[in-house]
This record gives C-alpha cells, structure tokens and sequence, in this order.
C-alpha cells in the first residue's frame, strides 16, 4: 500500500477591491497569500483565479463560475477587514522569525 502525503502551504486571506481583467470593472476580491508561494486571488463576481498575474486554467464543467464566484464571496465575508499588525505576525509566524 502507497501511502501520499499532500503538503499544502497555510494561506493567509486578505480582501482587495481590485480591477478585474475579466469583468472589466473593480470587483471584490479574495487574496491568499502565500510565503513561499506568492499570492493568489479570485474574483468574487466571476470566479476566475490567478496565481502571480496568472490566469488559472477554467474548470470544464458547467456552473464553475457561480460555484467559485459564491465560494470567494463567503471567503471574502470570512476574511474580515485586514490587520496589518496581524498579518505582519503572521508572515514572522511562517517565516520562523518570531523565535
Ligand atoms: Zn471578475
């Protein structure tokens, strides 16, 4: 028996209102970022999805973009409104320099 371990990197969301390639007009946005990854965000209207300027690959089934649309909103919800102070703890926190 194989046994797969998926290490998945901790993401720290931050909400952004910004001008959406695909929509054409500023829209909310959920942002993770990501240490040593770089950031990502999703359009919370659309559901598109760029990792560092990127556009991701769109999923090729039907509804994809109401699903994702509606899954960004309710993360852009969770983020709440952005702590500098907390966020810069958080980087130290993932960057081991809080020690
Ligand atoms: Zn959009």
């Amino acid at each position: 028996m194989t046994t797969v371990i998926v290490c998945r990197p901790r993401r720290y969301p931050i909400r952004r209102v910004l001008a959406c390639p695909t929509c054409k007009t500023r829209r909310r946005m959920i942002t993770h970022y990501e240490v040593w990854y770089g950031t990502s965000l999703t359009c919370c209207h659309c559901g598109d999805h760029w990792q560092d300027g990127e556009l991701y690959r769109r999923p090729s089934r039907r509804g994809w973009r109401k699903e994702a649309a509606a899954k960004a909103a309710a993360e852009w919800l969770a983020a709440g409104r952005h702590d500098p102070v907390a966020f810069e703890t958080w980087v130290k926190r993932e960057l081991g320099e809080d020690q």
